[in-house]
């Protein structure tokens, strides 16, 4: 299972944008962002040109990837089962990525990033109605639950979650004293708060 294990706040800066890889720490004056708002590398204070329509296009791609913890044969393939589906490509692509384990994981409040949600997920510790699973690429679907496994809800990790209070997209309802998570309905467009201009990506893929 491939991932990209370079510096984090290396890709917000980037990207010029926040992309919440790294929990708590990104809400706060540690942030790199806050700190060194430009490109990384030796030319990254240099002044910036205006950026071509391709080059728009292709860095919202590496956004919408590195938002995912996504890389770029398997973002590609998202891609083209997005196009096979009925519907609007781009919003078709956002639902699947959405529908990821470790991000409804994440959406659930059960981790401070995608990226140890993921961890999460690859180290065993939920099952999704009842079975184990632990592919954090994993698709739910509406009416999945998503349990913290029994073995580890002693956790500390797991019993601090029992005491915070959660906000959690619509499209998901979580019980804290039970530790689980329900997928109401996969999420329309309008219910996905990640920034991402999708229309631009179909654009890239579609020349
Ligand atoms: Fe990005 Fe978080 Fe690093 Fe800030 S702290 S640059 S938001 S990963």
């Amino acid at each position: 299972m491939a991932r990209y294990t370079g510096a984090s706040c290396r890709l917000c800066r980037r990207e010029g944008q926040k992309l919440f890889l790294k929990g708590e720490r990104c809400y706060g004056t540690k942030c790199a962002l806050e700190k060194r708002n430009y490109a990384p590398g030796q030319h990254g204070q240099a002044r910036k040109s205006k950026m071509t329509e391709y080059g728009l296009q292709l860095r919202e791609k590496q956004k919408a990837k590195r938002f995912y913890g996504i890389l770029e044969t398997q973002f590609r393939n998202y891609f083209e089962k997005a196009a096979k589906k009925k519907g609007m490509t781009g919003e078709n692509l956002l639902v699947l990525l959405e529908s990821r384990l470790d991000n409804v994981v994440f959406r659930m409040g059960f981790a401070s990033s995608r990226k140890e949600a993921r961890q999460l997920v690859t180290h065993n510790h939920f099952v999704v109605n009842g079975s184990k699973q632990n592919i954090p690429s994993f698709q739910v679907k509406a009416g999945d639950v998503v349990k913290v496994k029994e073995k580890s809800t002693a956790s500390p990790k797991f019993k601090e979650i029992k005491d915070m209070a959660i906000s959690t997209p619509s499209w998901i309802s979580v019980d804290t004293e039970k530790l689980e998570g329900k997928v109401i309905a996969l999420p329309t467009r309008e219910e996905i708060d990640t920034p991402i201009a999708e229309h631009l990506i179909v654009e890239l893929y579609s020349k």
